[in-house]
């Protein structure tokens, strides 16, 4: 399975940080087939960066569920297809704590990304609470089971990152043998929501991946690529990590 890395930028980068898309961009071409790239960025870079480097996947942090409508502040997922992103995420637990976003919320977006043609990145994980109660796998399972966009999925257009929140940022990562357990949990709940094809789904972990740790992380039975987030924001970051993903 070809491994997707993707980069997530959340609220930083301004038109001047164009040439370390474009950097990444050229990196990743040399490696089609070999790994997918992709780059998550502010909704104001969207349609300058897909301008930019045409080709390469670029693609939104979130999206709003709804087609169109009274929605203050919000971006419809036409609206960013229409901008030029191929990939949204959504759920990520950012936007779960501060935009109190629920499982049900999280589903509506997966399935109207999908609609309207975007790939989707579906974010699960649990907070270091949860995981010191012993809880992990089931509060996960749970997210999953509530979360997952219904009806049929396409493994190409859909993955889902495993992201613990007490690793996000934080420098901590998962021992490689929490994150295969948790993959291979979020796995069964794949293949009982898809059946054969959720054993095609990708599931990425997410939190504190960098140059440093990506090999071992990509080389843990059932990782399927990478969610980044600090370590995206920069070519020189990012470039090994996309390098060890292929
Ligand atoms: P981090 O963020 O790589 O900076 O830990 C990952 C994410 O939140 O997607």
């Amino acid at each position: 399975m070809v491994k997707l890395v993707a980069g997530n930028w959340k609220m930083h980068g301004t038109s001047a940080d164009l040439g370390e898309v474009r950097a990444i961009a050229a990196f990743a071409a040399k490696y089609e087939g070999a790994v997918d790239v992709a780059l998550c960025l502010p909704a104001t870079l969207i349609h300058r960066a897909a301008e930019a480097v045409p080709g390469f996947t670029v693609g939104a942090q979130d999206m709003h569920a709804n087609e169109e409508g009274a929605h203050t502040g919000d971006l419809a997922a036409a609206m960013l297809h229409d901008a030029g992103a191929q990939i949204v995420i959504v759920g990520h637990s950012e936007r779960r704590d501060a935009h109190r976003e629920a499982d049900a919320d999280v589903r509506a977006k997966a399935e109207a990304g999908l609609r309207a043609g975007l790939k989707v990145i579906l974010c699960v994980g649990e907070s270091l609470e949860v995981r010191e109660a012993g809880r992990a796998e089931e509060t996960v399972a749970a997210q999953v089971d509530a979360s997952l966009p219904q009806g049929p999925v396409d493994p190409a257009r859909f993955s889902v990152a495993y992201e613990p929140i007490w690793a996000i940022g934080t420098g901590r990562v998962a021992e490689c043998g929490d994150i295969e357990e948790m993959h291979a949990a979020i796995r069964a709940r794949l293949v009982a929501a898809y059946g054969e094809a959720g054993a095609g789904v990708r599931i990425l972990y997410g939190g504190s991946v960098k140059a440093s740790n990506a090999a071992e992380i990509f080389a843990t039975p059932e990782v399927g690529g990478a969610l980044v987030g600090g370590a995206s924001l920069t070519a020189a970051d990012f470039l090994p990590i996309v390098e060890a993903g292929a």
